[in-house]
């Protein structure tokens, strides 16, 4: 058996079983060598069945004396009774609804049984413990410390653990990526063995140097990642880009708001590594709403009083609209051009829209080929430009480009980082780097992601922002959240509405996910009962991106979209799909359907939603989970306001694959370390700091397979 051989080639792998371990992650071998237990159970002490205490989780070993099901009395459940004994005693031993164990253990069998006793009147028992018999030497399922995989319906904890056996000694194939002096160095054991022992520990002991081996492994490779990034900045030269402080000074003082402190300090620390001759290598995070385009309108517009040209990616072409129409209305009267160059509608057609505007190209909404305006960019007579992402794929060359910032994306990479040089206009220097993200990522754990990164953290709001009220509304009081609801909409607010993504199981156990169906039903419910004479409109995953019409029934998620923003929806019913980068300011009420399926950081996203505008807004949660955990994590949000504390609350309660979803490349590694880990994480940074890639060469190799995993997903 090989490593990448399927899991279909194990023994008591059919089709279906394959199809749920796929569910899993697992398709090979190897990726089931890396399916870790997320708890055990320790059995590892037999004990004497004299010596059983009610309420003890315990393993023994003994002899089936009888064995036989029954019909229970009441239900029409099977029961199947045995009575096991060692040397010291017996004890009875239950199952209910397994009456297939009659067949497989027999009288005179030698078992290993696990679990919890308990005792009644007729004396101690067992009920459904997990079961072994005495075979081979070795025990997979019992009489150890046990491991405890997470699982997806119609896998056991029983075959997960029989297929582990199968393939554990394969453990020792594994290639072990760390070089010999650094396991030294970080006094870990081997790679084989530690994922050995990860499944079947022979002991604590041994079981914490595993966990130590694995978490290490997955904080060293980030850290690795960041010093390859690090050191390749570093070793390029920027153009020292001057602070011209009195001009900032004006342009700050003419703004309609006095900057808070947050956006002070961070203007400031870019200001100062733009003066740096290495590039700036900058993350900016701020709360959605905390103010961060007029801080990069600052570092751009010190960039064009220096003679150079700024660029300002955006996800998708809504928001580099926006971005283009706050930075016109900043710029106005400073002689700066500003041009926007995206792949719009138009382009379908090969044309793209182009609106440069400013001193030299007065008419705002003056149309350019896309030709004329990469033509004038080129000769730098335009010195903002904003654009998608895909702006780097187009053929534009600037003339002198000297500030790079891309709007929610944590980090540029070296292949990005090396397009935007080359397009640069100057092959001496590279331009400074900025990333800005509305993600709030608590310092300690960007530190533990984003090591190479130097952070600026905007955590507070502007004074005059009313903060959301946020109310987790009981199930009785569901109407009066309605009755507000229409009284919103009577002064002229609107209302989103957001239902989770309810997960249906198919017939042969395949989830499907059907946001679609959830949407359809709320919508047909709030049209049809709740707000008859009010105006509703519904956006889901499957809606066409853009065409149709709102007549023609079949619509599009762009044409939802403009009527909701132009106010002729009132209110819109819709998946988490809202969740980045809509603007309505008249908006005024969120309402959260199923809370508990979101995380904190998401139900924040949303929150972010509204509020954007003078009015007092709302957040509604509704919930049908009754659960303690449940009741504690919204009602922490409900008085929480700020995105870093939710954020910070979140990881410590889910981990950041849940927080911040396995996309977000990284995230995906962390299975095992947590920020608590905080030795581990120090001695990882430590360790990778000025690395010599050019000696460790496995290492550099390792980091770059790792990053185009990644990318792939
Ligand atoms: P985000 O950080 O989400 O990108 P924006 O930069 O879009 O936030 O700012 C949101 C709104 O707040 C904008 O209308 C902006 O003009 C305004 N704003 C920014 N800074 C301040 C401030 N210090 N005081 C008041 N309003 C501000
Ligand atoms: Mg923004």
């Amino acid at each position: 058996m090989q490593l990448h051989a399927s899991v279909a080639k194990l023994n008591r792998v059919g089709k279906a079983l394959e199809k749920r371990l796929k569910r899993l992650g697992v398709e090979t071998v190897q990726d089931l060598l890396f399916y870790f237990p997320f708890r055990y159970e320790d059995y590892s002490k037999l004990r004497n069945i004299k010596d059983l205490q009610d309420g003890e989780q315990v393993t023994i070993k003994g002899k089936i004396e009888l064995i036989a099901n029954k019909r229970s009395p009441r239900k029409r459940t099977m029961i199947t009774e045995a009575v096991v004994a060692d040397e010291t005693e017996q004890i009875k031993v239950i199952w209910f609804g397994q009456p297939f164990i009659a067949k497989t253990l027999k009288q005179g069998d030698s078992v290993y049984l696990s679990g919890k006793v308990s005792s009644d009147m007729f004396g101690m028992q067992m009920v459904g413990p997990a079961y072994e018999k005495d075979t081979s030497s070795d025990t997979t399922h019992t009489a150890r410390i046990v491991p405890m995989y997470s699982l997806t319906s119609g896998i056991t904890q029983k075959q997960l653990r029989f297929l582990m056996s199968q393939i554990i000694d394969l453990a020792d194939k594994l290639e072990d990526w760390l070089p010999e002096d650094i396991k030294e160095k970080a006094d870990v054991m081997n790679l084989g063995e530690a994922v050995r022992s990860i499944h079947f520990p022979e002991s604590d002991d041994e079981l914490q140097h595993a966990l130590r081996r694995l978490k290490f492994d997955e904080l060293y490779i980030l850290q690795l990642r960041g010093e390859l990034l690090r050191q390749s900045i570093k070793s390029s030269k920027a153009s020292q880009i001057k602070f011209k402080e009195d001009e900032i000074k004006k342009f700050v003082k003419k703004l309609p708001f006095e900057l808070t402190k947050k956006q002070k300090i961070s203007s400031w620390e870019i200001l100062q590594d733009m003066e740096k001759p290495e590039p700036m290598n900058r993350l900016l995070e701020g709360d959605v709403g905390s103010g961060k385009t007029v801080v990069a309108a600052m570092a751009m517009y010190n960039a064009v009083l220096n003679g150079k040209q700024a660029v300002i990616m955006a996800p998708t072409e809504v928001l580099a609209f926006q971005h283009y129409e706050s930075l016109c209305g900043l710029f106005e009267d400073l002689g700066v051009q500003v041009g926007i160059l995206t792949r719009s509608k138009a382009q379908a057609s090969q044309k793209s829209k182009v609106i440069p505007v400013g001193h030299q190209y007065p008419l705002k909404s003056q149309k350019f080929t896309k030709l004329k305006l990469i033509e004038v960019i080129g000769e730098g007579k335009v010195q903002v430009i904003v654009g998608t992402h895909a702006l780097l794929t187009d053929k534009v060359e600037f003339k002198n480009l000297g500030l790079v910032i891309v709007d929610e994306q944590h980090r540029f990479g070296v292949e990005q980082r090396k397009t935007i040089r080359k397009k640069s206009g100057n092959d001496s220097t590279a331009p400074h780097f900025l990333s800005m993200t509305a993600t709030p990522i608590p310092r300690s754990f960007a530190l533990t992601l984003y090591g190479d990164l130097d952070l600026s953290i905007i955590d507070e709001m502007p004074a005059d922002r009313k903060p959301v009220k946020t109310r987790l509304v009981d199930p009785h009081n569901r109407e009066k959240a309605y009755g507000f609801i229409k009284s919103q909409v009577k002064q002229g607010r609107q209302v989103f509405v957001v239902c989770p993504l309810i997960e249906l199981t198919d017939n042969d156990g395949s989830t499907i996910g059907s946001d679609k169906k959830t949407v359809l039903d709320e919508y047909e419910k709030l049209s049809k009962q709740i707000f008859p004479d009010l105006k509703i409109g519904f956006l889901h995953g499957k809606l066409p991106a853009r065409g149709g019409s709102a007549l023609g029934g079949k619509s599009s998620k762009e044409e939802v979209m403009r009527l909701f923003k132009s106010g002729e929806t009132d209110i819109l019913v819709s998946t988490s799909v809202i969740e980045v980068g809509v603007d309505i300011p008249n908006a005024s009420v969120m309402m959260i359907e199923g809370a508990e399926r979101f995380g904190l950081a998401q139900l924040h996203q949303f929150r972010g939603r509204v509020g954007r505008a003078g009015h007092q807004s709302y957040c509604f949660l509704f919930t049908d989970s009754n659960t303690n955990k449940v009741k504690e994590r919204l009602n922490f949000f409900e008085k929480e306001n700020s995105g870093f504390k939710v954020a910070e609350y979140d990881l410590e309660q889910r981990g950041p694959g849940e927080v911040y979803g396995f996309a977000q490349s990284g995230m995906k590694n962390l299975k095992l370390a947590t920020l608590q880990d905080k030795g581990l994480i120090k001695l990882a940074r430590d360790m990778a700091r000025d690395i010599d890639f050019g000696k460790y060469k496995s290492l550099k190799n390792r980091v770059e397979e790792w990053e185009s995993g990644v990318h792939l997903e």
